[in-house]
């Protein structure tokens, strides 16, 4: 199947205020080109570096998400057309976009990244954790950075019920902090889970961005760089 079959394929089962954020990491430029040429503008990028090299030579009107670990100082490659952060698992590393962004005068849209697989390798805050940060002086005199929801990557596992447990888990997180901390806010509304293996589960959880790479694109080939 081509990228565009694929993308098609998925996009049809997507229900209405679930968006594709199609996952081009390690893919080449044609590939990322193929499927903007099928309609596709939403890519998601976990490799600060090679997205630059990206957004420089592709469509200005492709909205390039970042879903990876971001590394402090290599914000600066990113900050002034991101249009989401998937990633931030800290005050340190908020503290840090907001003040790259005040230097661009941009107010960049982010979200919490939870832990909510059992793997240990996997990135991402507790509940605990988020309040302390949300409750933290330091994060309310931000300017320059907005929380617009909550994102976690599920268990590696051909195990449903699991999975299906860590995505309610998620849900059930985004529905706390809605309530607690941003229940007058329009903006925080958006739960990022599910990819390529686990999407409808994540979309049957409430999902509003799914983040599929190799469904759309076929296998990723691992180098050093990642
Ligand atoms: C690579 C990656 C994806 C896409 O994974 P696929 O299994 O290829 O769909 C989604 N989310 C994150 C955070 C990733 O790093």
């Amino acid at each position: 199947m081509s990228i565009s079959e694929n993308l098609n394929r998925i996009k049809s089962t997507l229900p209405a205020g679930v968006r594709l954020v199609a996952v081009s990491k390690m893919k080449p430029e044609a590939d990322i080109q193929e499927a903007y040429n099928a309609g596709q503008r939403i890519f998601g990028e976990s490799h600060a570096q090679e997205l630059k090299q990206k957004h420089e030579d592709l469509p200005k009107d492709i909205e390039w998400h970042f879903i990876g670990h971001l590394q402090t100082n290599k914000i600066k490659y990113i900050i002034s057309y991101i249009s989401l952060i998937h990633s931030v698992d800290s005050l340190k590393l908020l503290v840090e976009i907001n003040k790259e962004a005040a230097k661009h005068g941009v107010v960049v849209r982010c979200l919490l990244q939870f832990h909510i697989a059992t793997e240990e390798t996997k990135f991402g805050l507790t509940l605990d954790e988020a309040r302390q940060l949300l409750e933290s002086d330091e994060f309310r005199a931000l300017q320059n950075v907005r929380i617009c929801g909550v994102m976690g990557i599920g268990s590696l596992t051909d195990n449903t019920e699991q999975t299906n447990r860590e995505f309610a888990n998620l849900k059930q997180i985004f529905d706390t902090l809605k309530t607690d901390y941003f229940a007058g806010s329009d903006e925080f509304k958006e739960i990022s889970m599910g990819m390529s293996g686990d999407y409808q589960l994540a979309i049957a959880h409430g999902s509003t961005l799914v983040r599929v790479g190799s469904s759309i694109f076929g296998q990723r080939v691992y180098d050093d760089k990642h």
